[in-house]
C-alpha cells in the first residue's frame, strides 16, 4: 500500500508515519529527514538545500525528486511505503505519478487549527542522533532534555524557531494546501482530525487503512 501523509507542519505526520510503519511493515520516507541528513553530512545536495530549509522555504523540486526517486527504487519500498512531507506541491505530485508503477492509493490529511500547530511546533524537540521526536507538552522525554532511546541531548530544529514557523505555515497554505483539492478529485483523500491524542489519531488512521486494504485486496483478487 502506498500512503501519502499530507497535512501542515506540526500536525503529527512523523509520529503517525512511524506508527503506521511499525504496524503495517512499510518504510516511512520523510523528505525532511532525508534532507536534514544530507545537510548534516554536508553532501552536495545538502549544501544546496540548507539555506532554503533554514528560511522555512521549500527546497527545489528537482533536488527533492532526485532523493525520492533513489529511495523508492530500494527493495524495501516495492510492496508499499509511507511518504511523509512529499509531495509538497502540485508539481511534485505530477513528478511522483511520472515514476513508473508508483500509484498512490491513500492520502491521509491530518488536520489541525493554526493555533495548535504553532503550539506544537514550538514545543517540539528532536534527537539529533536517532531522530526520535518529542513534544514538551504531549510527549515529553522521561528525563528532561535527554532522548529516551539513545540518551543523546535533545535539540530544537532550526526551523521550529518562531519566525520560521510562520513562514513554513505560509508556504504550506500557498504550495501544499492545493493538493487537498487535487487528491479529493482522485477520490484518494481522507481527512483525519489531528487535534486529539496520538493514540486516538492512530485509531482513526487504522480504520481508514483497514477499509482501503480490503478494497485493494479485492481488486488484486479480481485481476
Ligand atoms: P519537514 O521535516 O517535512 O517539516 O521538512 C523540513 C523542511 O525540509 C521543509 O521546511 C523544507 O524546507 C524541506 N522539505 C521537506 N520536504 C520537502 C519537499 N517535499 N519539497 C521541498 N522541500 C521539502
Amino acid at each position: 500500500m502506498r500512503i501519502i501523509l499530507l497535512g501542515p507542519p506540526g500536525s503529527g505526520k512523523g509520529t503517525q508515519g512511524d506508527l503506521i510503519g511499525q504496524k503495517y511493515g512499510f518504510p516511512k520516507i520523510s523528505t525532511g529527514d532525508l534532507l536534514r541528513e544530507a545537510v548534516q553530512d554536508s553532501t552536495p545536495l545538502g549544501k544546496k538545500a540548507e539555506a532554503a530549509m533554514n528560511r522555512g522555504d521549500l527546497v527545489s523540486d528537482d533536488i527533492v525528486m532526485q532523493m525520492v526517486e533513489a529511495r523508492l527504487a530500494q527493495g524495501d519500498c516495492q510492496k508499499g511505503y509511507i511518504l511523509d512531507g512529499f509531495p509538497r506541491n502540485i508539481n511534485q505530485a505530477h513528478m511522483l505519478e511520472g515514476i513508473a508503477d508508483q500509484r498512490v492509493e491513500v492520502v491521509l490529511d491530518i488536520r489541525m487549527s493554526e493555533k495548535k500547530l504553532i503550539e506544537r511546533l514550538s514545543a517540539r524537540r528532536i534527537c539529533p542522533q536517532c531522530g526520535n521526536i518529542y513534544n514538551l507538552s504531549i510527549k515529553a522525554p522521561t528525563e528532561p532534555g535527554v532522548c529516551d532511546v539513545c540518551r543523546a541531548g535533545l535539540v530544537q530544529r532550526q526551523d521550529d524557531k518562531p519566525e520560521v514557523i510562520l513562514e513554513r505555515l505560509r508556504i504550506y497554505h500557498q504550495e501544499t494546501e492545493p493538493l487537498i483539492a487535487y487528491y479529493q478529485k482522485k477520490a484518494k483523500y481522507h481527512p483525519i482530525e489531528g487535534d486529539r491524542s496520538i493514540k486516538s489519531v492512530f485509531q482513526n488512521i487504522q480504520a481508514v487503512l483497514k477499509t482501503e486494504l480490503a478494497k485493494s485486496n479485492r481488486s488484486e483478487a479480481i485481476r
